[in-house]
């Protein structure tokens, strides 16, 4: 009753709002939806129906050699929940976590597979944006999305016992898996998963459910590179780091193509008519405050990091990682 009459009669402007809960809940019982991809390949499925901002998608391979457990689990909550999922199909030891990326979303819950005896299986470069304020820092920020209860536990485990800076192929039973770092497009620790006997990429958040691959720590120029390797590959299926599995993977390439190629064109224009940043983004929605990878949030923050891409270009400087992040 009283919530409800203060919810009434709060002013439309309020200045406190309510935490955006981007993820569903995780409880100590909670199990994940799981999905079979191919014989001993599982989806343990993110949040549908929340697009990029739901909680990620994870998957793992069973064979006579042990599991592989790939990302993303952000906090160690979700790591377990992923376990516990795990566990409905098999009780083989994890022997191998493949990290995506150092962003909290992907790396969080990492130590949950470490407890589990798992080999971290990563790129050495942990530089990310998130990352800039320090690691407590970094913790800190990550509470307000997921919650102090499912941060319980939490420690970094994203230093790989086995890092990957090209690609690496692991033979799981019959199976070939390759590890691969496709290059700087979406961040410079990315790893993507590769089933070339299966047809099946699990890219990460090289490529998310709407298209709007986030740019922010990579590079718009290597995401496009990336992109024309993906499609080297004609996978029959991919697994993007949120949202659902996209039911034509082609299409999937091709929207994030044009959006990159599009907002690439309009900053490059802006760049040479003189047109400053902030006026080249007027034509933008506003970020959402409190919801950093909402869509309008996710183009802005884009489009932003790709005006200083196109300046640099426009200067002859090339890309600078640490400068112009
Ligand atoms: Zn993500």
């Amino acid at each position: 009753m009283l919530a409800a009459t203060l919810a009434a009669s709060a002013p439309a402007d309020a200045q406190v709002k309510p935490r955006f809960n981007a993820f569903s809940p995780t409880t100590a019982s909670t199990l994940y939806p799981l999905r079979v991809l191919a014989p001993g390949v599982f989806l343990v499925a993110g949040d549908t129906g929340k697009g990029v901002e739901g909680r990620p998608n994870a998957g793992f391979i069973v064979s006579s050699d042990g599991l592989l457990v790939v990302g993303g689990l952000a906090s160690p909550a979700q790591g377990e929940a992923v376990l516990r999922t795990i566990r409905t199909q098999s009780a083989q030891r994890v022997r191998w976590f493949v990290l995506y990326a150092h962003h909290p979303d992907m790396q969080f819950g990492a130590i949950t597979m470490k407890r589990a005896g798992a080999s971290i299986v990563a790129h050495p470069d942990a530089n990310v944006l998130a990352a800039e304020g320090g690691p407590d820092q970094m913790v800190a920020d990550w509470d307000q999305v997921v919650g102090l209860q499912e941060m319980l536990g939490f420690e970094f485990a994203n230093v790989p016992d086995h890092p990957v800076t090209g690609s690496d192929t692991l033979v799981l039973g019959k199976r070939r898996v390759v590890v691969w770092h496709p290059g700087n497009g979406h961040s410079p620790g990315d790893l993507m998963l590769w089933l070339p006997d299966d047809g099946i990429l699990f890219s990460g958040d090289v490529l998310v459910e709407d298209g709007v691959t986030m740019v922010i720590d990579g590079s718009s120029r290597e995401l496009l590179d990336v992109l024309a390797a993906i499609e080297q590959l004609h996978p029959k299926m991919i697994v993007p780091g949120h949202g659902r599995i996209a039911s034509n993977p082609q299409a999937l390439i091709d929207s994030t193509r044009s959006y990159l190629t599009a907002l690439r064109a309009a900053m490059q224009a802006a760049v040479e008519g003189g047109v400053p940043m902030r006026r080249a983004l007027t034509s933008l929605p506003p970020a959402d405050e409190t919801r950093p990878v909402s869509l309008h949030s996710r183009l802005r923050r884009n489009a932003n990091r790709v005006y200083v891409e196109m300046e640099r270009e426009f200067m002859g400087l090339g890309v600078d990682q640490d400068s112009t992040r």
